[in-house]
C-alpha cells in the first residue's frame, strides 16, 4: 500500500489539531469510549485526557451522577431523553445533523457551575455505520447569567423582588384561561397593608420601603405552593393568585399571611387600629366560565378588601354576606 504512511501522517495530523483546537472537545467512538479528549477540554473540566481517554467515564467532568452526556445520547439515539436531561435543546430532526442543547453543569473537578452550550455530531463509514460522536462545549455562563439577570429585571419588583404588576397580568390572564378549560376554582387575593401613609409619615419614606421589604418577605414565605403567585400589585399592595383554590383554601392563605405579618411585629405608633403594622386582605374566588373577564375577579377582591378596611382593618374578608 503505497500511501499508507501518507494516511497514516493525515490520521496523526488529524488527532493533533483535534487536540489542540481552541473548542474544548471529545470524541466518542461507537461503543460511546473516549478516544479524544483534547487541550481544551482538559482546561474547561480539569480533568486530564490521561484520566477518561479508554473509559465511558467522561460523565464525570460535567456531573455528580451517573448520566448520559450529547454524545451518548446521539450514539445511542436516545433522542426521548432530552427533555429530561437538559435544560435547553434543539429539535432532534435527523440524527445525522447532530444534536445542540444546553445545561448547567457542576463541573465536580474545577468545582464551578457551568452554563454550556453543547454540539453533538456523528461520524459514519462510507456504509453510513456510526464511527464516532465528536462534542464540542461552549461556556456560556457569562451570557445565560446576563440572560437571567435581564429576564429578572422585566419580571420582577425592583423594591421587593416579587414578581411584578405586567407578570401578574400575564399570570392572571392564563391561569384564568387554565381554569376556565378545567372547569376549577381560582381565587385571587389583595393585600394592603394598613394606614401606610402614616407610617411613612412617622418614619419616614426609606424605613417605609424597608417596611415593604419585610411584609413582602413574609408573603412570599406564606406562599409556597409552585402553581400560586405572590406579587408586587402597585405601592403598598399585593396580590396572591391561587389556581384550583376555592374560597375556604384561600381564607385559609389569607388568614396564614396576615398573621405572619402581624408576627413581624414592626412597630407602627401612629396606626389607629393597631400597635405594628397590619394588613388587610380581600378575598375573591370564582369558577371561570365563558363572558366572564379576570377584571371582576380584581373588582371582586378589590371591593372584599374595602370592606376589610372598613370593618377596622387587620382582617380578612370575601364575600360579602347575604342578609339575613
Ligand atoms: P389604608 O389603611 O386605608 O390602606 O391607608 P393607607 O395609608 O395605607 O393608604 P393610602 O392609599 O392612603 O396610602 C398608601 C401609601 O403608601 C401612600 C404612599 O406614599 C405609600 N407608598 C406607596 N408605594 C410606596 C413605596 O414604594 N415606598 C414607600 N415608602 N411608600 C409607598
Ligand atoms: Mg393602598
Ligand atoms: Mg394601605
Amino acid at each position: 500500500m503505497p500511501n499508507s504512511g501518507n494516511a497514516r501522517n493525515a490520521h496523526a495530523f488529524a488527532v493533533r489539531l483535534m487536540e489542540h483546537l481552541v473548542v474544548p472537545t471529545f470524541v466518542l467512538d461507537s461503543e460511546r469510549r473516549v478516544i479524544i479528549w483534547n487541550k481544551a477540554c482538559e482546561r474547561l473540566t480539569g480533568v486530564a485526557a490521561a484520566e477518561v481517554l479508554g473509559t465511558v467515564d467522561h460523565w464525570r467532568a460535567f456531573y455528580e451522577e451517573p448520566r448520559y452526556c450529547l454524545a451518548d445520547v446521539l450514539a445511542l439515539g436516545r433522542t426521548e431523553e432530552l427533555d429530561a436531561l437538559y435544560a435547553a435543546h434543539s429539535e432532534p430532526g435527523e440524527a445525522s445533523l447532530g444534536l445542540r442543547a444546553e445545561n448547567w453543569c457542576i463541573m465536580p473537578r474545577v468545582k464551578k457551575r457551568l452554563y454550556l452550550a453543547i454540539d453533538a455530531g456523528p461520524i459514519y463509514d462510507e456504509d453510513g455505520n456510526l464511527l464516532a460522536v465528536v462534542e464540542t462545549l461552549r461556556d456560556t455562563t457569562e451570557q445565560k447569567l446576563a440572560q437571567m439577570a435581564l429576564h429578572s429585571l422585566a419580571v420582577r419588583d425592583g423594591l421587593t423582588g416579587l414578581a411584578n404588576r405586567r407578570s401578574f397580568d400575564e399570570r392572571l390572564e392564563a391561569d384564568w384561561l387554565h381554569s376556565m378549560r378545567e372547569g376549577a376554582p381560582l381565587s385571587l387575593l389583595l393585600v394592603d397593608v394598613d394606614h401606610f401613609k402614616l407610617y411613612n409619615d412617622t418614619y419616614g419614606h426609606q424605613k417605609g420601603d424597608s417596611c415593604l421589604k419585610a411584609v413582602a418577605g413574609a408573603l412570599d414565605r406564606q406562599v409556597f405552593r409552585p402553581a400560586d403567585l405572590a406579587a408586587r400589585y402597585g405601592g403598598e399592595e399585593f396580590a396572591v393568585i391561587m389556581p384550583t383554590t376555592d374560597e375556604d383554601g384561600a381564607r385559609h392563605v389569607a388568614e396564614r399571611l396576615r398573621e405572619a405579618v402581624f408576627e413581624l411585629n414592626l412597630p407602627h405608633s401612629a396606626s389607629q387600629t393597631a400597635d405594628r403594622v397590619t394588613l388587610s386582605v380581600g378575598i375573591a374566588s370564582v369558577v371561570p366560565v365563558e363572558g366572564m373577564t379576570p377584571q371582576e375577579l380584581i373588582e371582586a377582591a378589590d371591593a372584599a378588601l374595602y370592606r376589610a378596611k372598613h370593618r377596622g382593618r387587620n382582617r380578612v374578608m370575601g364575600r360579602e354576606l347575604e342578609p339575613a
